[in-house]
């Protein structure tokens, strides 16, 4: 850690990052015009998500200019659930935001939620997106649908909710306790009911290049998100093993009944609509646990979430590319 910053820094801001090049030097110079304003110690983090562009070269070249900034860099794309709990297990902060790097998340709002938690109203800050002007009506449909499902599935209302918040140190170490891996921070910090205060924002347009998450990405997400979340799914194709099973016997009172009433076996259409509805419905329940199981299959292999392939600047004892690095952090 740099010698100018406090072991314990006031604030701490993870900023992942994957492909943000063109814009990383605005939107630092944005955040750290902001920061020298509302706090006198705070350190800041860009997680490098395996960029395949010049990410990583542009942060080598900003370091100079701000002793406060560090920059990690994965091996490959991990997913940004991965870099931010790559932040979260770097950082010293007693309060941590966790902010995109495209600048859609403005740093203007940091005095706001550092205030509200210094006032010891909020435990967590969640700024909430007032308004998605800035998506493409694709992303607002995926985002819908994305909240929809959650909602129904999982009770989380997360309609408006970003990755953008506050937390304190006590939250961090809470989430950081968790012995499974954290895929969905966004929920996960709700689940833990610390006192909360939204905070909203508008979303503003991306600094430079265009959103990274396309449709199966969000699918993805989804399913990680609802099968860690919540075993809802199992018990809703459990409900429907029960309907079928009660179709089934009513269908068979019909069969005995014509088989008395001697009347001619008129049911091709029926029996071909039955024996589709019940072998979907068989695929999409062995689906669903499908789901679940490779979630277990996922959490016992106990591969570690991310591989870090390099930190800047560099500390003291770690090589070059030491990618044992996320085991020791
Ligand atoms: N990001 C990341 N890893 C990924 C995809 C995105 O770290 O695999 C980062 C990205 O650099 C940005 C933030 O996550 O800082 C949000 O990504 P993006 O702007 O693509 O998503 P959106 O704003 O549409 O939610
Ligand atoms: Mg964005």
């Amino acid at each position: 850690m740099n010698s100018t910053i406090p072991a314990t820094p006031e604030l701490s801001v993870i900023v992942p990052a994957f492909n943000e090049a063109e814009g990383l030097a605005a939107f630092l110079a944005q955040l750290f015009g902001v920061l020298a304003t509302c706090s006198d110690s705070y350190e800041v983090w860009v997680v490098d998500d395996g960029s395949r562009d010049a990410t990583w070269e542009r942060l080598r070249g900003e370091l100079a200019r701000y002793p406060q900034l560090h920059g990690l860099r994965f091996t490959r794309n991990f997913g940004k659930e991965a870099a931010i709990l790559a932040g979260l297990r770097q950082v010293r902060g007693r309060a941590v935001v966790v902010m995109d790097s495209d600048g859609q998340h403005p740093p203007s709002l940091l005095p706001q939620m550092l205030d509200l938690w210094r006032s010891g109203k909020a435990q967590i800050v969640a700024a909430q997106k007032a308004n998605r002007d800035t998506d493409s009506w694709l992303a607002r449909l995926n985002a819908r649908l994305f909240n929809g499902l959650m909602h129904t599935l999982t009770g989380l209302d997360l309609e408006g909710a970003s990755d953008f918040r506050l937390l304190d140190r006590r939250v961090v170490d809470t989430l950081l306790a968790f012995p499974e891996k954290i895929r969905f921070f966004r929920g996960m910090t709700v689940w833990t009911g610390f006192t909360t205060v939204p905070l909203a924002f508008d979303v503003a347009p991306r600094i430079a290049g265009s959103s990274q998450w396309s449709t199966a990405q969000l699918m993805r997400l989804a399913v990680t998100a609802i099968t860690s979340y919540s075993a809802k799914p199992l018990s809703i194709v459990f409900r429907l093993g029960l309907f079928g099973m009660l179709a089934a016997f009513l269908l068979l009172l019909q069969a005995v009944y014509s088989w008395f009433t001697h009347v001619a076996v008129s049911g091709w259409t029926s029996m071909t609509v039955v024996v589709l509805f019940f072998g979907s419905a068989n695929l999409l329940g062995i689906g669903i646990l499908g789901a679940y199981l490779a979630q277990i299959f996922d959490e016992i292999k106990g591969r570690p979430e991310f591989l870090v392939g390099e930190i800047l600047p560099a500390p003291a004892i770690t090589t070059q590319h030491d990618i044992t690095a996320s085991k020791t952090i």
